[in-house]
C-alpha cells in the first residue's frame, strides 16, 4: 500500500478545490468519524487498490495582510511541512506575476518533492502551455510537470499515477468510506459562502464569513415522513455597504442566495431545509479573534 499526504497549493482561483472534487468524484461531503482538529485546510481522501492519497486542499497562497490571512497562511505553511508531496497548481490563462513569485519563494524553503500542475488547459492554446513550462522549469526543481484540466478531468488519472510513485509504503490512515475530515457544519457554511461569492463582486470574497448558528432536525407534524432541517446562519461582512450588496435591491439577492444554497443543502442533507440567513456587519472581523475562533470552531 502506498499512503501519504499531498498538499494542493497555489494562488487563489487556480482550481485547487475543483481538482479535489474532481478526484474524489463528489463535492467533499461526508462527515468523518475522526476527532476534529481546528484547521481550515480540508482533507480529501482517495482510497484505491493501490493505496490512499490524502489531499490537503489549502487556502490560496498570498501575502498575508490581516490576521485572517495570516492564519490561513499558517495552515498552508504547516501543510507544506507535513506533506509527502506538494502539487503546485497554476492557472494557464494567467501571466506570471508578483503573486507567482511569492508562491515560488515560499516553496523554495521546503524540501519535499513538488509537482507543477498547469491547470485550465481546456481553455488555452498549446503554445501558452509550452511557454509556461519553459518559464517554470528553472524556477524550482519540479519532479513532474503535468498539464491538466481539473474541470474536464483531463490528465487527472495520469496525475494520480504519478502521485503514487512519490508516496511511502504505509498502512491506510483512514477507512475506505471516509472521504473528508470536515464537519457537516463546516461544509454547510462553505456552501452558503460559495453562493454568496457567486453573486457578489470580486472584492467581497475575503470579507465574507459564514457561521452556522443552529442546525435543528425536525419532522413536519402534518407529514412525519418528511425530514425537515432548520438552519440558521450568519453572513458576516465588514461594512454596511457590503451588507447592502449582499442583501440586494428589495432583498432580491439574499433571496436568490438563500434559494440556491437551500437547494444544495437539501441534496446533501437529504431533507427539506428551512434556511434562515442573516447578514451582519462586524467591522474588521478579519482582525477579530472572536469571529475567527467562531468560524474555525465549525470545522
Ligand atoms: P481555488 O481557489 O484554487 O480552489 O480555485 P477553484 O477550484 O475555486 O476554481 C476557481 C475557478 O476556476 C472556478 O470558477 C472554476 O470553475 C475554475 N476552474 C477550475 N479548474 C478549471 C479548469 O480546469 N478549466 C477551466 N476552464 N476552469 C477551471
Ligand atoms: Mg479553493
Amino acid at each position: 500500500m502506498k499512503v501519504g499526504y499531498v498538499a494542493l497549493v497555489g494562488r487563489p482561483n487556480v482550481g485547487k478545490s475543483t481538482l479535489l472534487n474532481e478526484i474524489l468524484g463528489q463535492k467533499v461531503a461526508i462527515v468523518s468519524s475522526k476527532p476534529q482538529t481546528t484547521r481550515i485546510s480540508i482533507l480529501g481522501i482517495k482510497t484505491t487498490a493501490k493505496g490512499q492519497i490524502i489531499f490537503v486542499d489549502n487556502p490560496g497562497i498570498h501575502r498575508p495582510l490581516h490576521k485572517l490571512n495570516k492564519r490561513m497562511m499558517n495552515f498552508v505553511y504547516s501543510s507544506l511541512e507535513t506533506s509527502d508531496l506538494i502539487c503546485l497548481l497554476i492557472d494557464a490563462t494567467q501571466k506570471f506575476g508578483h503573486g507567482d513569485e511569492f508562491v515560488i519563494e515560499t516553496l523554495k524553503k521546503v524540501k519535499i518533492p513538488i509537482f507543477l500542475l498547469i491547470n485550465k488547459v481546456d481553455i488555452v492554446k498549446k503554445e501558452k502551455i509550452l511557454l509556461l513550462i519553459d518559464k517554470y522549469k528553472d524556477l524550482l526543481d519540479f519532479k513532474e510537470i503535468i498539464p491538466i484540466s481539473a474541470l474536464k478531468g483531463t490528465n487527472v488519472d495520469v496525475l494520480e499515477d504519478e502521485i503514487y510513485k512519490y508516496l511511502p509504503e504505509a498502512e491506510k490512515i483512514f477507512s475506505e468510506d471516509e472521504v473528508s475530515d470536515q464537519s457537516e457544519r463546516f461544509l454547510l457554511s462553505e456552501i452558503i459562502r460559495e453562493k454568496v461569492l457567486e453573486h457578489v463582486e470580486q472584492e467581497l470574497p475575503f470579507v465574507t464569513a459564514v457561521y452556522i448558528e443552529k442546525i435543528e432536525r425536525r419532522t413536519k407534524s402534518s407529514d412525519s415522513q418528511t425530514p425537515l432541517t432548520y438552519i440558521q446562519a450568519k453572513i458576516f461582512v465588514e461594512e454596511d455597504s457590503h451588507r447592502k450588496i449582499v442583501i440586494g435591491r428589495q432583498g432580491q439577492l439574499i433571496k436568490t442566495i438563500g434559494t440556491e444554497a437551500r437547494r444544495e443543502l437539501e441534496e446533501i442533507l437529504e431533507s427539506k431545509v428551512f434556511l434562515d440567513l442573516q447578514v451582519k456587519v462586524k467591522e474588521k472581523w478579519r482582525d477579530s479573534e472572536d469571529v475567527l475562533n467562531l468560524i474555525e470552531g465549525q470545522k
